[in-house]
């Protein structure tokens, strides 16, 4: 550098920070237990009810999605991530790929592509994982959100169209529910039909349609046009007079389809499970045929969610598989939306005023120099594969700042001095009683788990 020259480093612009995509989130330790516990008790429930875990790609080909949850679908015509891929191969190039919205459709691509069916039982497979829609974001509505759900499908012969297994499904999720302690779920029930009902319907509900178009919102008119079901699904308060005097898919049922939901009933009665018949019910996903339904929690504060009180959704899809070219497979099945469920059982805990704080460690480490930081760090290593938990300090840290940490995060302060290393003793304080005492090296572990 010449003398004229000046250093430039200092005269540099900061660089602006990187956040995370809008839409997108950081989980943080903070939160991470209240996850585990709801992923932990999933695991647990479903495993009672003979579901195995399956885990599919996060992203998969375009078409699965457009075939299955349908080209008119918010979901497919506007929310989808989607690319073209530039791979090398022939096979690959050009090829349009999708992060998945949903699970159903890979699951049962997956159930097609391995001939799980094949055996002719009955397949019950549930999944937990994040899902990807281009959504506006709001409190409980997310561009990446997390989905733990499951789906029983099989071979006609496996009785997977049983209504004993709709009846089955949603008992389960009742118990889910309640095990983790939500307060307030409430059950909603429909029958979209067969797709033989739902096409009869569509033709009356765009009859009925056809008169009042034009005094419905844009977002309805579109829809009366392309996906008629949707407009029962819309929100929009001026609207709600003419969509509840639209005719309902109830009186369109074949009977076949009334028999099959009258069971689903008598099973969840026989259960106990309460539910509420919505007749509007309908569900955005095009795949799905008779029954459909969703779990909420009231709205508004007591929840956390607003209007984004529906916790779950699932419903029967009878005729998926084909949709995809597999083999005549009926099922059923449900996503929780695990955001929701965390911030309902967020908002719950806080109304009750139950402390959500993190679990203190067992014990905190804290070397009186530097000299002792290796006996300090073996001394964890020993107390840790007993099964302890254990965070090691520095020998450089003041006596007062080890203090102030180990308060913070742990029950008991282990002080390693010299003196103690020499005659394999510890110095150890708990903060709960204030007692401060020698303790041998060797019965350290029974005198930090009390
Ligand atoms: P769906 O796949 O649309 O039937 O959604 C099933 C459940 O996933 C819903 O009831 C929500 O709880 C949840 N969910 C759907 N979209 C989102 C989103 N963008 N952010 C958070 N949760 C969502």
């Amino acid at each position: 550098m010449s003398k004229t020259e000046k250093p430039v480093a200092a005269k540099q612009p900061a660089r602006p920070t990187i956040k995370a995509v809008r839409g997108t989130r950081d989980l943080l330790p903070a939160e991470t237990p209240l996850w585990n516990r709801v992923e932990a008790t999933a695991r647990a429930v479903f495993a009672r009810y003979g579901f195995g875990e399956i885990r599919t790609p996060i992203f998969e080909a375009t078409e699965l999605f457009a075939r299955s949850v349908g080209e008119e679908t918010d979901i497919v015509s506007k929310e989808m991530f989607t690319w073209e891929d530039r791979g090398r191969a022939a096979s690959e190039k050009n090829a349009s790929l999708t992060l998945r919205p949903e699970n159903t459709a890979g699951v049962v691509r997956a159930y097609i592509e391995h001939n799980l069916g094949e055996s002719g039982a009955l397949q019950k497979l549930y999944y937990i994982g994040p899902q990807f829609r281009r959504e506006r974001p709001q409190r409980g509505r997310y561009r990446q959100f997390w989905q733990i759900g499951a789906e029983v499908l099989g071979p006609p012969s496996s009785g997977a169209d049983s209504p004993l297994r709709d009846a089955e499904v949603l008992e389960m999720l009742a118990s889910f529910l309640d095990e983790l302690g939500v307060r307030g779920w409430r059950l909603e029930l429909n029958s979209v039909g067969s797709v033989e009902d739902r096409a009869k319907y569509n033709v009356a509900l765009r009859e009925a349609l056809d008169p009042v178009k034009a005094k419905l919102c844009l977002d309805n008119q579109r829809r009366a046009e392309t996906n008629p079901l949707r407009v029962l699904d819309s929100k929009d308060e001026a609207d709600q007079e003419i969509i509840n005097a639209l005719p309902k898919i109830a009186d369109f049922l074949s009977p076949d389809s009334r028999a099959h939901f009258d069971q689903v009933l008598a099973a969840l009665d026989a259960c106990g499970v309460k539910y509420h018949l919505n007749p509007r019910l309908v569900r955005g996903l095009d795949y799905y045929t008779r029954t459909t339904f969703e779990f909420t929690v009231p709205s508004g504060d007591a929840t956390g969610l607003g209007t984004q009180n529906a916790l779950l959704g699932g419903g029967r899809y009878d005729g998926l598989s084909e949709m995809l070219g597999g083999p005549r497979a009926p099922g059923i099945g449900f996503a929780i939306g695990e955001d929701r469920l965390i911030l309902t059982l967020q908002a719950q805990a806080e109304a009750d005023g139950a402390s959500v704080a993190a679990s203190k460690l067992d014990a905190y480490i804290a070397p009186l120099g530097l000299a002792q930081n290796p006996a300090a760090l073996a001394l964890a290593k020993e107390l840790r594969a007993a099964g302890l938990t254990v965070e090691v300090g520095d020998g450089s840290f003041k006596l007062r700042k080890s203090f102030e940490i180990a308060d913070n995060i742990a029950r008991n302060i282990v002080l390693l001095g010299e003196d103690e290393v020499s005659t394999e003793t510890a110095t150890v304080k708990t903060f709960a009683t204030g007692e401060q005492q020698k303790v041998a090296t060797n019965e350290l572990q029974s005198h930090l788990r009390i």
